[in-house]
């Protein structure tokens, strides 16, 4: 990785300091200590993701003056609920907001502040030393003293019929966000852990019924939430079983095949929510392994901070949260990361020029 801090100026490089030619206070207060960085110019701060976590980080370091880069992704910029419709529970919209013009608001405000938005990918990247390189897909190498990783994570998929067409019409994975929208319907549970459990119980509510699908005949799950789950006459289980195929009339999900791996049947269950809840995977590829991962493959930070296992770097999220995974705790994550990077810029003697909204 070391050729990446090395590359020739000469190579297609973006200026993250200067992209437009143009310096505010805080990069001439900068360049006397760049100046005795060699290669591309340096950022302050990068922040990888587009999602609410890296969009509020954005706003927190372009308010305090140092001007960052957010490199969004090139397919999803915007994050996970770009995908979405209707968010009613993100503080500040009594009326709820369509997820494209949450995350539109969010990366206007960004902007307004400084931010730099660039929609592309980083492919590889150098996080160790006090200088790190960030390796995108179309623009070249982004130098940088600090790094947010907010990179969200992927919810597994099934991979059968149907999932991606209801996908947003009935297929969710994400109770907490969808279950409201299927009052008094059949819905169905798909996995056996704590994830698919705890959904069990929060859809009990809501659901005329639940029934849980699950591929083994026992669960991962803790065994205070199955027993709990047992207990709720609301919910019952199709066990050593797996859904083949998700029926719909076009319009939203209907219902799910069944398939019955002890004696090879096949039924179809009634359901109009479908919730997914077989894991997660974080993005992390891109970091080739340079960042302290817990078990599930979720960046580790170390107690309330945002501080990864490496210096100047910094993480938020669902890349971090195998827990919580809502856009609101996304987003209060972003601003503490924003805080540390901040706290180190200061310690390293980049203080953030005042940077007024425009
Ligand atoms: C269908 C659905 C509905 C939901 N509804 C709600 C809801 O109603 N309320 C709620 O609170 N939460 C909801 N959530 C959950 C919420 O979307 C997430 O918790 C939240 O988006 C996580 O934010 P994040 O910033 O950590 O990551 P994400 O939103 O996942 O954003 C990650 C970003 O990283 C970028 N990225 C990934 N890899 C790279 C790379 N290598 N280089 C550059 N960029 C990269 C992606 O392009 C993306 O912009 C929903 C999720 C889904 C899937």
């Amino acid at each position: 990785m070391e050729n990446l801090i090395s590359l020739s100026p000469s190579r297609k490089v973006n200026d993250p300091a200067d992209p437009a030619g143009r310096k505010n206070s805080a990069e001439i207060a900068a360049s006397a200590a760049q100046a005795a960085e060699t290669g591309p110019a340096v950022a302050n701060a990068v922040i990888v993701g587009s999602g609410p976590a890296g969009y509020t980080a954005a706003i927190y370091l372009g308010r305090a003056g140092y001007s960052p880069i957010v490199l969004a992704g090139a397919l999803s910029p915007g994050g996970q609920l770009v995908n979405t419709t209707e968010i009613e529970n993100f503080p500040g919209f009594p009326d709820g907001i369509a997820g494209p013009e949450l995350m539109d608001n969010m990366r206007k405000q960004a902007e307004r502040f400084g931010a730099q938005v660039i929609n592309d990918d980083v492919v590889s990247a150098d996080l160790r030393g006090g200088i790190k390189s960030l390796q995108t897909d179309n623009n070249g190498i982004f130098r940088s003293r600090t790094v947010i990783v907010t990179t969200g994570s992927d919810y597994r998929k099934l991979e059968v019929l149907g999932e991606k067409e209801y996908s947003g019409k009935g297929v969710s994975y994400c109770a907490t966000c969808d279950g409201y929208f299927f009052r008094g319907k059949p819905i169905a549970v798909i996995g056996g852990g704590d994830t698919a459990m705890s959904d069990a119980l929060f859809l009990s509510r809501f659901g005329l019924s639940v029934t849980v699908i699950h591929r083994r005949g026992t669960f991962r799950a803790s065994r205070i939430l199955v027993d709990r789950a047992e207990q709720d006459p609301n919910i019952t289980f199709v066990l050593d079983s797996t859904v083949s195929k998700i029926n719909g009339d076009g319009t939203s999900a209907q219902s799910v095949n069944v398939h019955d791996l002890k004696n090879g049947t096949d039924t179809v269950l009634p359901a109009n929510g479908i919730f997914i809840a077989i894991g997660h995977t974080p993005r992390t590829g891109f970091l080739s392994g340079q960042l302290d991962l817990d078990d599930g493959g979720y960046i580790r930070t170390s107690g309330a901070t945002a501080q990864t296992s490496l210096s100047g770097v910094f993480a938020a999220g669902d890349v971090v949260d195998s827990v919580y995974r809502q856009a609101i705790s996304a987003a209060g994550m972003g601003s503490r990361a924003a805080l540390d990077a901040q706290g180190y810029l200061e310690n390293i003697g980049m203080t953030g020029g005042l940077r007024p909204a425009v």
